[in-house]
């Protein structure tokens, strides 16, 4: 007789390496292998490292103007941030990890948590698959961490680029409850999701020096001490999924563009600025599969890990279903702006289309009716950029005026090869 015990549900979380370099390499070959750096807007520090840049000491953050001369007789590349053609390999890989799973949080330009079922040996073959599938089909590696918790996934995923055994896929479920504790062992308390520097020098006083010493410490203890938001850190750690996914995928009943910055932003300039950035892609998106929508959601939120966490969050129905980013852009400004408080750090920012239905269903506007969206400004949108590029027209403060990052300075820039027919890679056969 068999025992059948339903497993844990699994959450995996998917990361590319080195994002920005990996990018580059996938249309410049010639950067495989080199240590390859990519420069934050104006080419002024450092954002992205290649492995062999790593191992050559490079600093994040540090300002390349300063380093410049010794890095190139290093042999180190440099290239100029490519936000558009990052932001469409990223949209590609959500897309392609949608299809594994039916719950899904795109954390970051470069991190999903997807849930998967299935034993624990079926969870690692998929995650394999997966790890074939975006090198295969978009030409990024990815790194998969597997554990009942976002927590000890984000660990997992940790290890499966430490381990190079491991071949880019850990899942803590093939370990037995002894081989965990060591893990957790090794791994220095303020190296754990969610535990800032500050707070890992208090629990270090408190004798707390591991991810395992967390995980084993009085639940009540942490929670009087550090609060609830600590306790849940430790709750994790035991493998109990207390953060539950915030589901973000981009489908047909729902489209959604949301990311967590890693420099807060705290100005409502700011704010609106990438409110307005992303209303406007999200009305592409509607136009693109057809689709006019009759609610949206926007939502800014400071870090989960902070004692004050707070979501401004609304709601809010058109008056008609529309695909008009102007009417949305000024709708969630309305509806949002009021609530933002300047002296916070947002670390979130979304905004989400719901309720949709067909564009063609609905009947000429009022001829009366001097709404914006009776212009059509999006077709219009849609229509110039698509012919001159993304940089000859914008919205607003997601516009090209006010923004500085469409204007910035990138003198080594490489092509957006897949979003713009003119930049297109050239393969040369001989
Ligand atoms: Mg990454």
């Amino acid at each position: 007789m068999s025992e059948t015990k339903a497993p844990a549900p699994s959450i995996a979380i998917v990361d590319a390496n080195n994002f920005y370099v990996s990018c580059e390499r996938i249309f410049n070959p010639k950067l495989e292998g080199k240590p390859v750096v990519v420069l934050s807007n104006n080419d002024g520090c450092v954002i992205a490292r290649s492995q062999e840049a790593k191992a050559l000491k490079i600093d994040m953050a540090a300002p390349w103007h300063s380093i410049s001369a010794e890095a190139t007789a290093h042999g180190v590349i440099a290239r100029s941030s490519n936000y558009e053609l990052y932001g469409d390999l990223s949209a590609r890989t959500v897309e392609l990890l949608g299809r594994y799973t039916s719950s899904q949080e795109v954390y970051s330009i470069d991190e999903s948590f997807i849930r998967l079922t299935g034993t624990p040996g079926e969870v690692t073959a998929t995650a394999r698959e997966i790890r074939t599938a975006v090198k295969k089909l978009i030409g990024l590696p990815v790194s998969v961490g597997i554990a009942t918790s976002k927590t000890l996934a984000k660990l997992a995923n940790r290890g499966s680029k430490t381990a190079p055994a491991l071949a880019g896929v850990c899942n803590l479920a093939a370990y037995s409850p002894e081989q965990l504790t060591t893990i957790l062992t090794s791994i220095e308390v303020g190296q754990v999701w969610g535990i800032g520097a500050r707070t890992a020098q208090k629990l270090i006083g408190m004798g707390i020096y591991s991810a395992a010493d967390l995980r084993d410490a009085d639940a009540v203890r942490v929670r009087s001490r550090f609060g609830v938001v600590q306790e849940r850190v430790l709750q994790e750690l035991r493998g109990l999924d207390c953060l539950p996914l915030e589901e973000l995928r981009a489908d047909k009943e729902q489209i959604q563009f949301s990311r967590s910055f890693s420099i807060p932003i705290s100005t409502v300039h700011e704010l609106r600025e990438v409110l307005s950035v992303y209303t406007q892609r999200a009305a592409a998106r509607l136009r693109e599969q057809g689709s006019l929508a009759r609610l949206m959601r926007c939502y800014a939120s400071t870090s989960p890990f902070k004692e004050d966490h707070v979501t401004h969050a609304v709601s809010l129905a058109f008056p008609n279903p529309t695909d008009d980013p102007v009417e949305m852009y000024r709708a969630a400004i309305a509806a949002l702006g009021p609530q933002l408080q300047s002296h916070r750090k947002y670390v979130r920012v979304g905004v989400s289309l719901h309720d949709f239905s067909p564009s063609d269903s609905h009947a000429a506007l009022d001829i009366f009716d001097t709404d914006p969206a009776a212009f059509k400004a999006g077709a219009v949108l849609d229509a110039i950029t698509a012919k001159y590029g993304a940089d000859t027209l914008g919205l607003g403060l997601g516009g090209l005026r006010t923004n500085r990052a469409w204007t910035m300075r990138r003198d080594m820039v490489s092509p957006r090869a897949t979003t713009h027919w003119s930049e297109l890679a050239t393969v040369h056969a001989r």
